[in-house]
């Protein structure tokens, strides 16, 4: 999929008489990320705005009214929108006195869901509205506790952040969300030579997957392990060093894992998920005997990736660290998470940045992986084992 930011500038006959009152809110700027399953729209705004949806059927299209609102015409506004499985064309105009709409026609009829996003580093105050397929349903799998195991071991590959969510950024402006999806692909290719195994990635390009989608994803996959690619930023520019993470019995081992935490899960804030996306929480799973195991498991799995980073360079933490990633909550698939290095350290910016290392940190990640179904071959891989 290809990120799409239309930079066409809309020299529409209708700007005249949108002109902006002094109290209005703009829109600034239109941006299209494209996932396998939904298109997202993202309206940046000089503030925040009251909006409300419609969706309207003959022909099917959606109306997005933006109360106290003008829209800029430097805003990209597209018009026609090509190749694009939802969207057919953008128009808007003054629907009444303070009412400004813009309506989307559109290929087929959708599930909206919409939501207002707060500024963060990158981006200051956004309307969200992500477009899904009317008819096809996301089909969550139930969580199972003895899967059936047939051929392949499944390793899910998650490249953290994408799309609106930038991730870390490093001074030569290198962005996380690009660096972990190069090094998830080269881990990809790895994995689907192997006779073994065979990969599923949670994202396949730059666009943003809630935390909880990713680990939804991976279930309906039939991971039996999963892991989490990242590269890492700390206020000083000195903290250096690779590190693994397994979840967190009870919160964060430490301060610094706790910080960590909180970055990472504060994702969903920064690249975009609404609240919703949070319902269906599997704490309530975690107390289960089940997750002991699956713990256990993501020790051990956690540790041997972490040897096998130590070969490559310096690690930040020598042991496997916990903390509570969101990502890592799967109470069935044994899941880690790789802090790859520091991107606000400039020589592991420089390190980051290039393909050796990349390609090196996923024959690390694989080789580990490798290890850890050696060594946990019989409990692990075996059918008739408690947990798998
Ligand atoms: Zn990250």
């Amino acid at each position: 999929m290809k990120r799409y930011i239309y930079t066409f500038i809309l020299a529409s006959l209708l700007l005249p008489m949108l002109a902006a009152s002094s109290s209005s809110i703009s829109v600034k700027n239109l941006r299209l990320w494209n996932a396998p399953d939904n298109t997202r729209v993202v309206l940046d705004l000089s503030g925040r705005i009251n909006h409300r949806i419609s969706t309207f059927t003959n022909p099917d299209r959606i109306a997005i009214d933006l109360k106290n609102a003008s829209v800029k015409s430097s805003s990209g506004m597209p018009h026609e929108i090509k190749n694009n499985p939802f969207i057919k064309r953008f128009r808007y105009g003054q629907y009444s006195k303070n009412v400004i709409r813009i309506v989307i026609d559109l290929n087929k009829p959708v599930r909206v869901k919409s939501f207002l996003l707060k500024p963060n580093k990158v981006y200051g105050d956004r309307l969200v509205i992500d477009l899904f397929d009317k008819y096809k349903a996301v089909a969550t799998k139930p969580i199972q506790s003895k899967p059936k195991r047939t051929g392949k071991v499944t390793i899910a590959i998650d490249a953290g952040h994408g799309g609106e969510d930038f991730g870390a950024s490093g001074k030569k402006k290198t962005r996380e969300k690009k660096i972990v999806l190069s090094i998830a692909k080269e881990l990809k290719k790895l994995i689907d030579k192997d006779p073994i195994m065979r990969s599923y990635m949670t994202r396949k390009s730059d666009y943003y997957v809630s935390l909880r989608k990713r680990t939804k994803l991976a279930r309906k996959a039939n991971a039996d392990l999963f892991v989490s690619i990242h590269a890492d930023a700390f206020r000083r520019s000195s903290a250096r060093g690779a590190s693994v993470y397994a979840l967190s019995q009870r919160g964060a081992s430490s301060e610094t894992a706790r910080w960590l935490a909180n970055k990472e899960n504060s994702a969903d804030l920064i690249g975009g998920a609404s609240i919703s996306d949070r319902e269906d929480d599997v704490a309530s799973v975690l107390l289960d005997m089940q997750m002991d195991k699956t713990l256990e498991f993501s020790l051990s799995f956690g540790s041997q990736v972490l040897k096998e980073m130590e070969k490559i360079g310096r690690l930040h933490s020598k042991t496997v660290q916990t903390a509570g990633f969101v990502v890592l909550k799967s109470p069935d698939i044994p899941s880690v998470l790789v802090e790859t290095g520091f991107i606000s350290n400039p020589y592991e910016e420089r390190k980051l940045r290039s393909s050796k290392y990349q390609k090196q940190v996923a024959r690390a990640i694989y080789n580990g992986i490798k290890k850890f179904l050696k060594i946990e071959k019989t409990a692990f891989l075996s059918p008739s084992s408690g947990n798998r």
